[in-house]
């Protein structure tokens, strides 16, 4: 069968860090309009798979395919231009910039984000902040923010890119329920909207929750993963997830 447009898959994606496998041979296909959840302990890999899926780190093994065709990806940037985009886990702010100009960080080349003016690319910001809930002076220094905020204006980041593959990166770590619920609503609306979309996290109720597909890392290793329909079977997950 021919891949829809714009659908990115990895292959037998393989990675070591000194000679310490970190991922052997794993294998993801998130689906335009569907939500893929990404589960594993600490250590399993997850970060390193999406860090590679979106360029920014070359895998030992395996490849990326875009519609079908093999890719490889130099920077970040390819990965941006191809409209992969990662809403880390740690988010990689510029702590002295202003709040709003950190959305438009690595994107200097179009201007602020392709606005005309900079008063246009702040007032976008504004409204990109308010759209996940952070209704704050956008024009402090980023790192006046608490963790939560930082994470939003990481999200909001990420969100304003207009992906067909988003990634996020345990997003909700640092939120309250109701900035999860609105979170939810945003990437709910994306994936009606055909964007694919990853989401790491190790709330089994938030993956229940959000999640249209379930990946199982362990060690490195894909150890299971199937469609959700609604509800999701947490025993089978422990059990995956700790090898019993
Ligand atoms: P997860 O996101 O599932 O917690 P990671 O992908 O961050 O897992 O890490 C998988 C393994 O790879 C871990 O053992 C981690 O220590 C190692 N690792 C990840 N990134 C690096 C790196 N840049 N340098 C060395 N080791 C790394
Ligand atoms: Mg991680």
């Amino acid at each position: 069968l021919p891949l829809p447009p714009g659908r990115v898959t990895a292959r037998r994606i393989s990675k070591s860090f000194g000679g310490v496998p970190a991922l052997a041979g794993v294998d993801l296909e998130p689906r335009p309009g569907r939500v893929l959840g990404l589960l594993g302990a600490n250590g399993s890999g997850k970060s390193t798979l999406c860090r590679i899926i979106a360029g920014e780190m070359a895998p030992d093994g395996g490849e990326l395919l875009l519609d079908g065709e093999a890719v490889r990806f130099a920077t970040p940037k390819d990965g941006v231009r191809h409209g992969i985009v990662i809403a880390h886990q740690h988010p990689s702010l510029a702590p002295d910039l202003p709040v709003w100009e950190n959305l438009f960080l690595g994107m200097e080349r179009c201007g602020l984000g392709g606005f005309v003016s900079r008063a246009g690319s702040r007032r976008a910001a504004w409204h990109m902040l308010q759209a996940v809930g952070l209704d704050i002076d956008i024009d402090q220094p980023v790192e006046r923010l608490s963790a939560a905020e930082q994470q939003l204006v990481e999200i909001a980041r990420a969100l304003s890119r207009e992906p067909r593959l988003l990634i996020l990166d345990e997003p909700t770590a640092a939120l309250s329920a109701a900035l999860v619920e609105r979170l939810f609503a945003h990437v709910r609306a994306l994936a009606a909207s055909g964007t694919a979309i990853i989401f790491i996290s190790h709330r089994l109720q938030e993956v229940e929750a959000l999640c249209d597909d379930l990946v199982v890392l362990r060690n490195g290793h894909r150890v299971g993963s199937w469609e959700l329909d609604g509800s999701l079977d947490e025993a089978r997950v422990l059990d995956l997830l700790t090898g019993d």
